[in-house]
């Protein structure tokens, strides 16, 4: 049957409203989900060139769902940030990182990513320190891992507060560079303590010589603003083949390991394990 004007705009209206009873749905399910301790963090080795030795894992969030199994964060952070969830479940993913790296016989580094939304709460930075405190992490293994568009909008407090988690010994790192997210202004207006250059660029970089010219530029800003640079979603040797040549001293990516729970004793062995 054909759908009159009206009964178009009704039905639209209806799978908008489905969309936002979805939406709820899925709140009210992440705020039982944080009660009832269904996040875990996964770990992914971020591995030092030339010797290959682990420098830090970074720590991504899954939900390990009732039904639906292991959910990627893909999946239910943008609605957790567009609710301000995210801020709770930013803290406990803050705690959980912490308190899980602090029990590492190996002692190395943690990133954490953070949310634009968490750092725009004017609270962040004194939830980071009274987190350090509560947990016993030492300032210097914690890695904050933020995008451009922490920075963006009406968000004052960003600059400072990084500023001041800095000072604390808390690196700090741009996440996503190469995106329209990441910018070289951004590189600009804060001294980030390590860029990771974003996997849309290193996928084609063993085949494609435009890739491979702006990888090469990318580590050569690097040596010149003397900040390291970490190539994301390495895959396949001659992705690494590459990035070794042109002097790239981190590299992530399944190549090494995807990331996976750590126990004490795969950290204690300096391995990352998959679960
Ligand atoms: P991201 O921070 O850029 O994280 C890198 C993503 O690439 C991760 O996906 C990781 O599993 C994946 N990855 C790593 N190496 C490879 C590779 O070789 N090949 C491929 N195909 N993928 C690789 P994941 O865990 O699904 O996370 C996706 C995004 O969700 C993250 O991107 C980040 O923006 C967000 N996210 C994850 N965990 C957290 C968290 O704890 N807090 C916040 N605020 N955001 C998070
Ligand atoms: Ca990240
Ligand atoms: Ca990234
Ligand atoms: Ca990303």
């Amino acid at each position: 049957a054909k759908a009159s004007g009206t009964e178009r705009i009704c039905y639209y209206d209806e799978t908008l409203d489905d969309a936002i009873r979805a939406q709820r749905r899925m709140i009210d399910e992440m705020r039982h989900a944080i009660a009832n301790d269904e996040f875990e963090l996964h770990y992914q080795a971020q591995v030092r060139l030339p010797d290959e030795e682990i420098d830090g894992y970074e720590a991504l969030v899954r939900w390990r769902h009732p039904t639906r199994g292991l959910v990627a964060p893909n999946d239910f952070i943008p609605a957790a940030e567009q609710t301000g969830l995210i801020v709770r479940l930013g803290e406990w993913i803050l705690r959980t990182a912490c308190t899980e790296a602090s029990r590492w016989a190996n002692a190395l580094p943690v990133a954490v990513n953070i949310s634009p939304v968490q750092l725009a709460d004017p609270h962040f930075v004194s939830k980071v320190k009274e987190t350090l405190r509560t947990t016993g992490m030492d300032p210097s293994r914690l890695e904050l891992e933020v995008t451009e568009s922490c920075f963006i909008g009406d968000n004052p407090w960003a600059n400072p507060a990084l500023q001041e988690l800095k000072s604390l010994g808390i690196a700090i790192s741009m996440d996503d560079f190469g995106t329209g997210y990441s910018s070289l202004a951004m590189l600009n207006s804060f001294p980030f303590d390590k860029i990771k250059l974003d996997k849309s660029l290193i996928d084609q970089v063993h085949a494609n010589p435009k890739a491979k010219s702006i990888v090469r530029a990318v580590m050569s800003l690097g040596d010149a603003l003397d900040v390291p640079i970490l190539a994301e979603g390495v895959e396949i040797v001659e992705q690494l083949d590459y990035l070794r040549a042109e002097g790239c001293s981190l590299v992530q990516g399944y190549y090494y390991g995807k990331p996976g729970r750590l126990t004490v004793a795969d950290a204690s062995a300096g391995e990352p394990s998959k679960s």
